[in-house]
């Protein structure tokens, strides 16, 4: 058992590094236990071009090292491993990492969501190289271009719609006939004349070598197969958020997304506080995931100022060069 710490930050992707950039800043020398494959979604994602501030763009894990690398500049501690257990009954905090436990007096929760795959070999062969799971930050890069859109939700729906702004050509997959999409997204998918809809089909193999160049479909009912030329597929089949291990203490909603007090990152347990897409299924960006991580950050700096009868320098401080 190690000593009892201010901070554990859970979770390496933006909003985790971010909180350790403030926390660490603020002197709570936090530990960060930031998963082995630390880095969450940008490690699978090539450049990155709406991140502010990167104004020629970045890759993706490129980024996160930046971002890892500006939080231990101030102190901030990382533990390259997966957090296997978690006790938020009382305080201290408790932790473990296999048998190792670890306490604090705040924890910010920030482990992120995952975008469903398919679950193909190509599929993950080609990721960053054709196969996105994110319209908002890669349709820019098929302008002209012919997509494939798979999935049958409001993202699917709403990707479709974005990325028409950039290519010629979007066809959206789905593997039943009926959408889950809300009437309004569909119908304007349907309307629009450079979309394709195209069910009920499923995706059984993605085609090319280094670069995607079209997918395999199969016809559900027939059985039937036919290729289907493209330079990009956007799978949009849901995100799952990492938070099996804080369900039991943490109010989810019944998708496993954490629920924070409005405008605030605190979570229905004092001291705890979650940040980034692990409570975010709307905006999830690298940069609102990064603000939150900010917020939780200074919410739990001000939650400990709280516990040891003192003001948080964070909120005191003015807001400038010279601030938190
Ligand atoms: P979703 O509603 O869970 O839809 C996922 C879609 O992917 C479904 O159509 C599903 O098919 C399909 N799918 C799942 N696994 C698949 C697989 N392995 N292979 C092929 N297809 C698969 O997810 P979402 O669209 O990301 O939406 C998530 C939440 O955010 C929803 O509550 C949604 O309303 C909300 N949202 C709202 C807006 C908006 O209002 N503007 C925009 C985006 C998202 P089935 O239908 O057959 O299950």
């Amino acid at each position: 058992m190690s000593d009892v710490r201010k901070l554990i930050v859970i979770g390496g992707g933006p909003a985790g590094y971010a909180a350790a950039l403030y926390a660490a800043r603020a002197n709570l020398d936090p530990l960060v236990i930031e998963g082995f494959q630390w880095g969450g979604q940008l490690m699978i994602t090539s450049d990155v071009e709406n991140y502010p501030g990167y104004a020629d763009g970045v890759l993706g894990p490129e980024m996160m090292h930046d971002f890892r690398r500006q939080a231990e500049r101030f102190g901030a501690e990382y533990l390259t491993d997966d957090v296997t257990r978690v006790d938020f009954s009382e305080r201290p905090f408790r932790v473990w990492v296999g048998d190792d436990e670890h306490r604090a007096e705040a924890v910010i929760v920030a482990t992120g969501a995952t975008a469903r795959q398919l679950g193909i070999e190509s599929e993950r062969r080609l990721q960053g190289r054709g196969v996105t799971y994110c319209a908002v930050c890669d349709a820019a890069f098929y302008r002209g271009k012919e997509v494939v859109v798979v999935g049958g939700g409001d993202s699917a729906m709403e990707e479709a719609v974005f990325t028409t702004k950039f290519a010629d050509k979007v066809t959206v997959v789905h593997r039943r006939n009926e959408f889950r999409a809300s009437q309004i997204l569909e119908d304007r998918a349907r309307e629009n004349e450079k979309i394709e809809l195209m069910t009920p089909y499923v995706v059984e193999d993605v085609l090319g070598d280094d670069k995607l160049t079209g997918v395999r479909l199969r016809h559900v009912e027939t059985g039937e197969a036919q290729e289907l030329a493209a330079d990009g597929l956007f799978v949009a089949i849901g995100h799952d958020p990492t938070t099996a291990l804080f369900l039991d203490w943490l109010d989810h909603e019944e998708t496993g997304y954490l629920v924070t007090r409005p405008g605030t990152t605190e979570t229905n347990v004092p001291g705890v506080f979650a940040a980034g897409d692990v409570q975010d299924h709307v905006y999830r960006q690298a940069v609102t995931a990064a603000g939150s991580g900010c917020m939780a950050a200074l919410d739990a700096e001000r939650f400990l100022a709280a516990q040891e009868g003192r003001l948080a320098t964070a909120l005191t401080a003015p807001r400038d060069e010279a601030g938190s």
